[in-house]
């Protein structure tokens, strides 16, 4: 099939987008000829994705906020839905990570980490329901390796992400009858902006990119493009009778046991 166009005259929705995972399939779902919702709080950011974009030839709608606000995410539906006509495909990119054991994660970070990664999530499944059972549309989570595996000091974002994989399930369930499917990825280390606005130097960064040719078995770590590619095969026809999966993309990180 080609699918160099195979979202043409599709909309889709896709958070974290002024950065990272979610500006690379903002981006790839413009080329693939879809008009393009981009949420994320950071202007600057969120203007450059959308000027990439426009380069294209494509159209998108900047939806800038927080996706904690459950008004903001009615909202933002509501909007892309006046402007485009509707919505075929959510992507839920928007996160944040933050280092902490058990002991000493607070219950601040706790609840920070849950609203971003778990809260909003379920909030914009919710509010695109109606909008996806027209167009029989479907949505891809991003979840974690962290989200199938358990790993120490990270203790928040592994609990945060083993629940959208459990939502992406349950939601899947809830929505086949309408006939829109639901699928998370669980993507290894991929370099992006996440670990530092989490917190981590440069050099602690530099050093962690380094040991994670170690723990993934393919020797490398993962580009957004990559995730990308796996979002738009889950998102669109291809991947038409799969549902309710949460699928590896990590270069083999999570066969392995910890080392
Ligand atoms: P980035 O930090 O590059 O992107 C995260 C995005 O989330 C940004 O666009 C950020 O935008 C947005 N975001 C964060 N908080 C909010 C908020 N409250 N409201 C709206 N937008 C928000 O990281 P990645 O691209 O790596 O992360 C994307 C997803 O992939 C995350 O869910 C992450 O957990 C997951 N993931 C990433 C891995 C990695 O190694 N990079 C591995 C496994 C999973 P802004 O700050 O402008 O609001």
């Amino acid at each position: 099939m080609d699918s160099s166009k195979e979202f043409k005259g599709k909309v889709a929705f896709v958070t974290g987008a002024s950065s990272g995972i979610g500006r690379a399939a903002a981006v790839l779902f413009a080329k693939a000829g879809a008009r393009v919702c981009i949420v994320a709080r950071r202007e600057k950011e969120l203007r450059e994705t959308e000027d990439q974009i426009l380069r294209l030839g494509g159209e998108a709608e900047r939806l800038t906020g927080d996706v904690t606000d459950e008004g903001f995410d009615r909202e933002a539906v509501a909007q892309s839905v006046r402007r485009f006509g509707g919505i075929d495909v959510l992507v839920n990119a928007a996160g944040i990570i933050a280092s902490g054991s058990l002991a000493d994660t607070s219950t601040e970070l706790f609840d920070r980490m849950m609203n971003v990664n778990v809260r909003s999530v379920f909030f914009l499944m919710r509010e695109a329901k109606a909008a996806l059972v027209e167009r029989k549309g479907s949505i891809v989570n991003i979840s974690s390796v962290a989200g199938t595996r358990a790993f120490p000091n990270v203790f928040a974002y592994v609990t945060s992400k083993a629940a959208v994989n459990a939502m992406t399930q349950c939601a899947a369930l809830d929505l086949a009858p309408y006939g829109v499917r639901v699928n998370a990825l669980n993507p290894g280390v991929v370099v992006t902006h996440l670990h530092r606005a989490g917190g981590m130097t440069e050099e602690a960064y530099e050093k962690f990119l380094e040991h994670s040719k170690t723990t993934h078995p393919l020797g490398r770590t993962g580009s957004p493009e990559e995730i990308a590619e796996a979002i738009l095969f889950l998102a669109g026809p291809r991947s038409g009778w799969i549902t309710g999966e949460t699928i590896a993309i990590d270069g083999g990180r999570h066969l392995t046991c910890a080392r």
